[in-house]
């Protein structure tokens, strides 16, 4: 649950500020808001953290995807390459550019199989999609490497990487453009909210114009004088959740040390457990420690141990069998269920070829996932609790 176990009185100075003043939006009324301007602030804090030149805050992690993908020009006709461990949005994203998703592997990060996305690749390929699921990174600098020699755009989904990286470099800054999630269960939390980052100014442009109707947003003149650039629609963020975000990202550092503490205690108990192993973390000081994933010899075992530790109550999540986070689950995706009666963007005739969606070709995922168990790590965790799980881990370390 990460920031949302820290609200407390910074987040209630930063949106009181925000009330004292009336105005919520984050554009126009100078006069009004009395030099009062959170979603900008925050947009600044949050580049300057992440070593990133442009910030832009939008709505929501699903959001910002759409709005980095517009910004590429990601349209119809288009392929982009993603995972197939991942939150639904990510796939959702690209079909609601008008483009199609192309399904890849994982390796034993849990994240995109670089090597895969040479044989998923079609001349219709135009960006890729990694996500650093679980709040650590993808091998990112081979894909961004692989992507580059392709000419394929890269755009990090980072909505649960938040504050993590690799080496010494933040998670969402190794492509073109990265987005980021502030749902309530995320790593930093504004209620909902999400944030695209980008060093290249007119991805950031493109960005800007696109989330607000196509505003130039010229501080010279009045909103309602502003030029038009491109259409585009409203995905702004509010200034509540400007101030949300400044609070929760100043404690964006102490609530991962906390976690990294927690974490190595559970994980210290699992590796007792004979034939336990662990998630390959490409940099784990970059870790953000917001989950901690391991596995077991079979799916037989996995079934076996997962059903011991919740008899010891300790639940824990198998990915393979969760219905958000793994395409093969999602029936509504498989059978085509866009909202639009056309079918679009599947059936569209500018998309060159029908995709296939087919746990073959996504071998090590099958295995992978299947052998795999996730614990939630939280920022708050007394000595009882984590003595609780430790003693669950090794009570049902009986049944392997
Ligand atoms: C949460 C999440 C999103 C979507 O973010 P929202 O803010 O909930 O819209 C996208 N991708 C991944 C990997 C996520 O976990």
């Amino acid at each position: 649950m990460a920031g949302a176990e820290l609200i407390g009185k910074e987040e209630m100075k930063e949106v009181q500020d925000v009330l004292e003043t009336g105005i919520l939006m984050r554009y126009g009324f100078d006069k009004e808001r009395r030099g009062i301007y959170k979603v900008r602030q925050f947009e600044e804090d949050f580049a300057k953290y992440c070593g990133a030149k442009f910030a832009l805050g939008v709505t929501s992690g699903s959001a910002a995807l759409k709005v980095a993908l517009t910004a590429m020009d990601v349209c119809p006709g288009d392929e982009v390459i993603v995972p197939a461990f991942t939150f639904l949005a990510t796939y959702e994203s690209v079909l609601e550019v008008g483009a199609v998703p192309v399904m890849a592997d994982i390796d034993e990060t849990l994240n995109l199989d670089p090597g895969d996305i040479e044989r998923k690749l079609s001349p219709a390929t135009k960006a890729v999609i990694p996500v650093h699921m679980c709040g650590s990174a993808a091998h990112i600098d081979r894909i961004v490497e692989k992507a580059r020699s392709r000419n394929l755009l890269v755009l990090e989904d980072n909505a649960q990487g938040c504050g993590a990286s690799f080496r010494g470099k933040k998670l969402g800054t190794f492509g073109d453009m990265g987005s980021f999630s502030f749902d309530y269960v995320k790593t930093v939390t504004t209620g909902e909210g999400g944030m695209v980052l980008t060093n290249n100014r007119e991805l950031y442009l493109r960005s800007e114009w696109y989330h607000d109707h196509g505003h130039d947003h010229n501080p010279s003149v009045p909103r309602a004088m502003e030029g038009r650039t491109i259409l585009g629609f409203n995905y702004r963020m509010n200034e509540l959740q400007g101030a949300l975000g400044l609070a929760q990202l100043r404690k964006l550092d102490g609530l991962i040390a906390l976690q990294k503490k927690n974490k190595k205690a559970v994980k210290d108990a699992l590796a007792e457990v004979k034939g336990v192993g662990f998630r390959e973390l490409p940099d784990p000081d970059g870790d953000s420690a917001t989950f901690l994933c391991f596995n077991l010899p079979s799916e037989d075992l996995r079934r076996r141990y997962q059903k011991a530790l919740k008899e010891a109550g300790l639940d824990t999540v198998c990915w393979k069998d969760n219905l958000w986070h793994y395409v093969p689950n999602w029936e509504h995706f498989l059978a085509r269920s866009t909202a639009n009666s056309k079918r679009f963007p599947f059936e569209s005739p500018m998309n060159s070829r029908p995709p296939v969606y087919d746990r073959k070709d996504i071998p090590r995922a099958e295995d992978i996932l299947g052998r795999t168990l996730t614990i939630g790590m939280s920022v708050i965790m007394p000595q009882e609790r984590i003595d609780g799980i430790r003693q669950a881990i090794a009570r049902a370390a009986r049944a392997l």
